[in-house]
């Protein structure tokens, strides 16, 4: 039977931090805030994959009160999260994503993104999907005050 999992995460835009998504640095005045690298589309899609496989959440398996996370790169926890999901004996079938973001855009950078997310699941390009919205000068997002996405996994029995 396919299980099918949810992620959301968001984090706040600040000065003086590297803005990374789906593990590409893209070029921007501010960065996202929190104590990995706080890359808000790769959170997601771990909290997809490891809730559709019912291992709990990223915040369980990753802490940010644990040093070993600080500034960590996103993408090698995913690689982790792929391992835990595949020992629990499931393997991805896709996952789609979207990212809510004002600025920048980040349409010259979703090939790479979805290259480098599905090459840490261990999957296809074609097998992970990633989408970017604003919020049309509404909410935290719109008013540029964070970046926010969410995201779905499906999984099969290995
Ligand atoms: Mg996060």
């Amino acid at each position: 039977m396919n299980r099918t999992g949810i992620g959301w995460d968001s984090h706040r835009l600040v000065a003086g931090r590297p803005l990374v998504l789906g593990g590409v640095r893209l070029e921007s005045e501010v960065g996202l805030e929190g104590h990995s690298d706080a890359d808000v589309l790769t959170h997601a899609v771990i909290d997809a994959v490891l809730g559709a496989a019912g291992l709990d959440d990223i915040g369980t398996h990753f802490p940010d009160t644990d040093p070993k996370f600080k500034d960590a790169d996103s993408i090698a926890l995913l690689e982790e999260s792929a391992r835990l999901v595949a020992q629990a004996g499931f393997a991805v079938v896709n996952v789609d994503a979207t990212v809510m973001l004002e600025a920048p855009k980040i349409g010259s950078h979703r090939a790479q993104m979805r290259e480098r997310l599905a090459t840490a699941l261990g999957l296809e390009p074609s097998q992970v999907n990633v989408k970017a919205t604003t919020g049309e000068g509404m909410d935290a997002v719109g008013r540029g005050e964070g970046a926010a996405a969410i995201a779905v996994a499906t999984l099969h029995p290995s």
